[in-house]
């Protein structure tokens, strides 16, 4: 999980190129929530606590396997809505419910990119997390929040008012029918009927299954009030926080000094020392510009499926996006490899093993998303 201000960067550069001003319209905490993507639930339970399991799992599971089957359920519902709407009285909502599935799979793909560089600069383990490994992560992804923001916007995290809904006046709390039914039945398509969860040890029913939906404490509800709250907290009263061990690495940095930017590889080292001599070199300005390249291919095939004939985005993708990267099978966000290769990489014994492991597979995907015009 890179930090929340990459993503809402990513997502604004690309969706501008297509929705325009109307970006930055509508509902702050639902842009903030959707460019959030698979993390939601990271979060949730974090400071309020109403359910009693740990949804930690839930957005592991998001993040190793199935978040490509759940954009392809999530659009094809879109057109299916689009295709009743014959009057077109819907069409700013459907709109709107457009950008947040965009928003949702752009996560994936920020992660997808910037994840294989920062586990190896932080020599993190994509699933065993031990402990200074996992905090430094998390400290890296930090740096990469404030030094994008100053790079690319000229201000910091707090000046930058991540989810301030002052600017929005007419934010609501709650999360919005169609985002919910969308996000809900995508969740049970690719991970509860598809058998992923099960696979990952989630129990579908006991996490969401046993929820009406009409229930106004269903899980996803309270992840959307909880990352307000956490959020909120996060940018409010980041002094205090600064002191309580475990968050203490969350709270956005407001300046970075010469060490850290150093870390955002400007003079472009390997990423991890290896023979290897694919083992990428990108630093993280070239990142996010891969990142943007990326996203604006898969918003672009994604609008030829919306005005095609298909009704079933797999197929429409499998025939007619073949050369994007990211689309076709489901990649696991923290490796950036795809989620097939999930099992040999269990198998490896140690952390150096791991960060070696695929090399050729993730320079072969960065260099042809490069070579995109
Ligand atoms: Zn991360
Ligand atoms: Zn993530």
């Amino acid at each position: 999980m890179p930090q929340p201000i990459t993503h809402l960067l990513l997502e604004r550069k690309v969706l501008g190129n297509f929705l325009g001003d109307a970006v930055h319209q509508g509902d702050i905490y639902r842009e903030e929530w959707t460019s959030f993507g698979q993390d939601i639930f990271y979060v949730k339970d974090i400071i309020r606590h109403t359910h009693p399991q740990r949804y930690n799992v839930v957005s592991d599971t998001f993040h190793w396997d199935g978040s490509y089957d759940e954009f392809c359920s999530e659009l094809d519902i879109l057109k299916s809505k689009r295709n009743e709407d014959r009057d077109g009285s819907q069409k700013t909502d459907l709109d709107q419910l457009g950008a947040d599935i965009y928003r949702r799979y752009l996560h994936a793909v920020g992660d997808l990119i910037f994840h294989p560089f920062v586990y190896r600069a932080a020599k993190d383990h994509w699933r065993n997390h031990p402990s200074h490994e996992y905090r430094r992560h998390k400290v890296i992804e930090s740096i990469i929040d404030a030094y994008l923001l100053d790079v690319l916007e000229g201000t910091n995290p707090y000046e930058f008012r991540y989810n301030d809904h002052s600017m929005r006046p007419h934010t609501s709390l709650e999360l919005d029918d169609n985002l919910f039914e969308v996000v809900n039945s995508g969740i049970k398509l690719a991970y509860g009927k598809s058998g992923i969860f099960a696979a990952n040890g989630v129990d579908y029913e006991k996490y969401f299954g046993r929820y009406s939906s009409d229930d106004p404490n269903h899980p996803l509800r309270d992840a959307y009030r909880d990352f307000i709250f956490y959020t909120e907290l996060l940018f409010a009263f980041h002094k205090p926080l600064r002191h309580i061990s475990g968050l203490d690495c969350l709270v956005p940095l407001e300046k970075i000094n010469d060490d850290q930017i150093r870390l955002m590889n400007q003079d472009r080292k390997q990423w991890y020392l290896s023979d290897n001599p694919e083992m990428p070199r990108y630093s993280v300005l070239e990142l996010l510009n891969l990142a943007v390249k990326v996203g604006t291919k898969i918003v672009q095939a994604s609008e030829r499926f919306l005005a095609s004939d298909f009704a079933i985005s797999h197929d429409f993708f499998a025939i007619h996006a073949n050369n994007v990267v990211y689309l076709g099978q489901n990649f696991n966000l923290d490796t950036g490899l795809p989620s097939s290769e999930n099992l040999a990489l269990v198998k490896l014994a140690t952390i150096d093993e791991t960060l070696r492991y695929g090399v050729d597979m993730l320079a072969a995907n960065y260099k042809t998303i490069e070579n995109y015009v």
